[in-house]
């Protein structure tokens, strides 16, 4: 069998991580990130989205939870290395590289979670700009105002 470019193991952000077997180039597919599709936001959704649901794209919720899902190993950062992309025309997620990924290193991408999700959700991503919850980057200004704001006073 051919390398697929990518294994997963022991992560020192969280549990598994994917890691490069070979480099890749900005722009280039790692991974297909596979699951079932939603066009309403899943029902467990309500109180905090498992982490391996994404919304891919505005109205458009993805499942990663199956295990034959290779990319849901791909763990969160705020400095993330990958993009998750959704391709219209295949109706398919992919995890494409942003910049330059030299073998052996992990592959990390922005989950985009919302405020709320946030709150549940660390990030140990070990990023120097790194806020601290799994959280989509347009949205850390907010984040960091809320914790500011609900630190306990005394
Ligand atoms: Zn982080």
């Amino acid at each position: 069998m051919s390398d697929p470019g990518f294994e997963s193991r022991a992560s020192p952000i969280a549990g598994l991580g994917l890691f490069t077997t070979r480099t890749f180039s900005p722009g280039e597919r790692i991974v297909q990130y596979q699951g079932k599709l939603a066009t309403v936001p899943p029902a467990q959704c309500e109180s905090t989205c498992p982490v391996y649901t994404l919304e891919i794209t505005p109205g458009l919720w993805l499942d990663g939870s199956p295990s034959d899902n290779l990319g849901r190993h791909a763990n969160h950062s705020c400095d993330p290395n990958a993009e998750l992309v959704w391709d219209n025309h295949t109706t398919t997620a992919w995890l494409v590289a942003v910049q330059a990924i030299a073998t052996g290193h992990e592959v990390t991408f922005d989950y985009g979670f919302s405020l709320s999700e946030s709150l549940f959700q660390p990030c140990r991503c070990g990023a120097v700009e790194c806020v601290g919850r799994i959280i989509a980057a347009p949205l850390r200004p907010n984040l960091r105002r809320h914790l500011r704001f609900s630190r306990p006073r005394d």
